[in-house]
């Protein structure tokens, strides 16, 4: 006995057609829209499919389409069944479905599917293309109503969103070309799908809750924003009311991940531009307290120089202070100017072989005079036979001029102050430390950030512009490496940084001119 799945949504036609087919013999199944015709294609393989074209919703045509598309039903017979067949002949036959017969008197119908099926079983070819045509009349209404299903079709495919119908029980009753190319699937594979898995298992939780808050609400559910696939998707929710769909919905579907990106660099480039402008505020109280003292005191010094006469002594003493604080000046700029080459990202550098050895060695010596004078010890550890790095000279020479320079400002006489070296592996590992007066921990996090300086007993004058730290940081990071501290307040300071060796160093960072090839 041969199984029947009969597809209408007429259900007199259904079931007229239904009770001819069991008196007939045959074993009847019913759908009463594309979309049940779909679940029921799931579930099992009728022998014969009767299907209507005309149906709301899922069509007739996209459910001939399903079928055609798997592999477990594109081989079963279907009989055609339309009120159209006279408006909208070349494209039913067009589907090559297996009969058609005109959907006009139920008798009429009830003979012609019979005949159908008969000559399918037979595996003869029907007497003619379609059967019953006689009894249709065109009608230049159903023409136009054709003609406007196409043209929303048409329109639906042509918009770059993506537009998904479903249905009162929202299931997926039409996937737009948009939205299978953001959903990944082929229409086929999602008609029938329930509306909560349209994006996997991971985002059900979220669209069923709100498709549960519309259903209690009645009011459509607020865009939801989904990450699906590497990309990021917004989905609206707009009710189609009309008698017909009633409960129907269309989702639609937006890719927006060029956009979202876009939004993530405006907030990174608004981040930098908030930062520029609480460096500008920053560099202006710096400018205005701590430029403004040795400017004064030059300017003091020539004063008198110009304006009364002194003996040769208190000459060399106003030179003296004033070319002290001209140094402490340019210092201050030279400082400033690497901030600002730092922020605009242009602190190049220039690499070289690079000896540590012979760098610390020389900053150390320079500094002797002001470590003698503060009764201070210094000390160096190096293991023998370093090989060089590739670093750029001058720019190290600076971090260390800048932290054996602060280690000497905060540590007080008879204190002791030294730099070790240790070759961890495939990095050099620098400690610069000393005995002053440490940092409190509170302060810790914060000491490389720029312009920042632990705050000094009224009393204290210790020269400095916080920039220091901030430019070592900048460099050690520009040449592949990390600087940190420790330190406690009263227990002394301990700089740590690490350099890259060898090809490591040489692959960090921009480089200056080409490494020579090993
Ligand atoms: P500057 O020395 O010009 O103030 P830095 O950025 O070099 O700026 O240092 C920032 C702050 O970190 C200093 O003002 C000081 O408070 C603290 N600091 C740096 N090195 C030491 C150290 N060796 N011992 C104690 N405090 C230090």
């Amino acid at each position: 006995m041969k199984r029947v799945l009969v597809v209408d949504n007429d259900r007199l036609c259904a079931d007229l057609l239904a009770d001819a087919l069991a008196n007939a013999g045959y074993l009847v199944d019913k759908a009463s829209d594309g979309v049940e015709a779909v679940e029921r294609l799931r579930a099992a393989r009728p022998d014969v499919v009767i299907l209507d074209i005309v149906m709301p919703r899922l069509s007739g045509e996209r459910v001939f389409a399903f079928l055609k598309s798997r592999a477990e039903t594109k081989d079963v017979p279907v009989i055609i069944l339309s009120g159209t067949l006279v408006e909208d002949r070349q494209k039913l036959l067009g589907l090559r479905a297996d009969a058609y017969v005109a959907k006009a008197h139920h008798t009429a119908v009830r003979q012609n599917v019979l005949a159908a099926l008969r000559h399918i079983e037979r595996h003869e070819l029907p007497p003619a293309p379609v059967l019953g045509v006689d009894g249709l009349l065109p009608r230049a209404k159903v023409r136009e109503l054709v003609e406007l299903r196409e043209y929303v079709q048409a329109l639906l495919d042509a918009v770059g969103e993506g537009v998904v119908e479903v249905d009162a029980r929202w299931r997926v009753v039409c996937a737009n070309r948009a939205a299978v190319q953001i959903l990944g699937r082929a229409e086929s594979a999602l008609l029938g799908e329930p509306s909560a898995l349209l994006f996997g298992e991971d985002q059900a939780p979220a669209l069923r809750a709100a498709v549960e808050r519309f259903l209690a609400s009645g009011e459509p559910p607020a865009p939801l924003e989904l990450k699906f696939r590497g990309r990021v998707v917004t989905m609206t929710f707009a009710p189609v009311r009309t008698p017909l769909t009633g409960g129907a919905y269309f989702l639609v579907l937006q890719d927006v991940t060029d956009l979202a990106a876009k939004i993530e660099d405006l907030s990174t480039l608004n981040r930098r531009l908030q930062d520029m402008d609480r460096m500008r505020s920053e560099l202006l109280t710096m400018v205005s307290h701590d430029l403004h003292t040795p400017l004064t005191a030059i300017k003091g010094s020539l004063d008198v120089l110009l304006h009364e006469s002194v003996g040769v002594e208190l000459t060399q003493e106003l030179l003296g202070i004033a070319q002290k604080n001209a140094d402490r000046l340019f210092r201050m700029v030279s400082d400033i100017l690497d901030l600002a080459r730092i922020e605009a990202g242009r602190f190049k550098q220039r690499r070289e072989d690079f000896d540590l050895t012979t760098c610390l060695r020389g900053t150390l010596d320079r500094l002797g005079r002001l470590a003698q004078d503060k009764a201070i010890g210094l000390s160096l550890e190096v293991p023998d036979g370093l090989a060089p790095i590739w670093a750029d000279g001058v720019r190290m020479e600076q971090v260390f001029t800048n932290l054996l320079g602060n280690a000497l400002k905060f540590t007080p006489r008879g204190g002791r102050i030294g730099v070790t070296v240790e070759d961890a592996g495939r990095e050099l590992l620098v400690r610069v430390w000393d005995t002053g007066v440490g940092i409190p921990a509170e302060h810790l996090d914060r000491i490389f950030d720029r312009f920042y300086r632990v705050p000094l007993p009224a009393d204290a004058q210790v020269e400095g512009t916080g920039l220091g730290l901030t430019i070592c940081k900048a460099v050690v990071e520009e040449h592949g490496g990390r600087i940190w501290v420790e330190s406690a307040a009263g227990k002394g300071a301990t700089f740590f940084l690490t350099l890259p060796k060898g090809e490591e160093g040489r692959r960090a960072g921009a480089g200056g001119p080409a490494p020579p090839a090993a």
